[in-house]
């Protein structure tokens, strides 16, 4: 990894959004404005047709305790709001989505446990089942870091390397200083998606990403990408 040397990271050429058949996978409503958002405002715009699966849904869609927490009413109005602010941004992406609606491993989760395994296994055979990965050019997905180490993050990173064995292009988000890749985003129209999910924040509900410091990074010009070498490269992951 090429630690602390960002400003050496590529930039991708317009012409590889160009009139390709992009899939998103990510874990919850929101990553794919947060992380992508960006880069998928101007692939739609160059022509791109976009299909985004998010691995959980609206009752699954929150942190550890959400069997607990959706039995109040505010939280199940949350996730509704949510999932609404998820089929505008696809609306506005002229995108497809499906919603897997698999369970959320706890943040504490880490790769070695068996829950991981087993919704590592089980996200596979749904992104199969649903076909998704076929007729693709380019999938974007999360990164095998998880970016801020979100193991569910990291699990549906695996699923996707399981799932895509064809000659598609895989870039997997990335925090900036372990990016290969970044896409020059139009800063406006990507926090404009953003924007959509202002909503899911309790008691203000005024999300805002660029005042957490985990996700302040996916709120400038740029969107950081991990990008295959080669084939090998994402095909067989490192084990950390
Ligand atoms: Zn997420």
């Amino acid at each position: 990894m090429r630690t602390g040397e960002w400003m050496s990271v590529e930039t991708v050429e317009g012409h590889r959004l160009t009139n390709r058949r992009v899939l998103v996978v990510v874990a919850h409503y929101d990553d794919e404005a947060l992380f992508c958002g960006g880069t998928l405002a101007l692939a739609r715009s160059a022509g791109s047709s976009i299909t985004i699966v998010v691995a959980t849904d609206v009752r699954s869609t929150s942190g550890p305790r959400y069997e607990r927490r959706l039995a109040t009413k505010a939280e199940g109005n949350r996730r509704s709001l949510r999932r609404s602010s998820f089929l505008r941004v696809c609306d506005r992406l002229d995108a497809d989505f499906v919603e897997l609606g698999l369970p959320n491993l706890p943040q504490r989760m880490t790769r070695q446990s068996a829950a991981f395994t087993q919704l590592r296994r089980t996200m596979t055979r749904a992104l199969l089942e649903h076909r998704v990965t076929e007729d693709v050019d380019l999938v974007l997905t999360h990164g095998t870091r998880g970016e801020y180490g979100h193991p569910q993050h990291i699990c549906v990173s695996e699923a996707v390397t399981d799932a895509c064995a064809n000659d598609e292009e895989v870039w997997r988000f990335s925090k900036h200083e372990e990016a290969t890749h970044r896409v020059v985003v139009n800063q406006a129209d990507k926090m404009s998606l953003v924007r959509e999910y202002q909503n899911q924040a309790r008691p203000d509900p005024t999300w805002r990403p660029e005042y957490d410091a985990r996700l302040v990074e996916w709120t400038g010009h740029y969107e950081w990408f991990e990008l295959p070498t080669s084939q090998l490269d994402f095909l067989v992951q490192p084990v950390e």
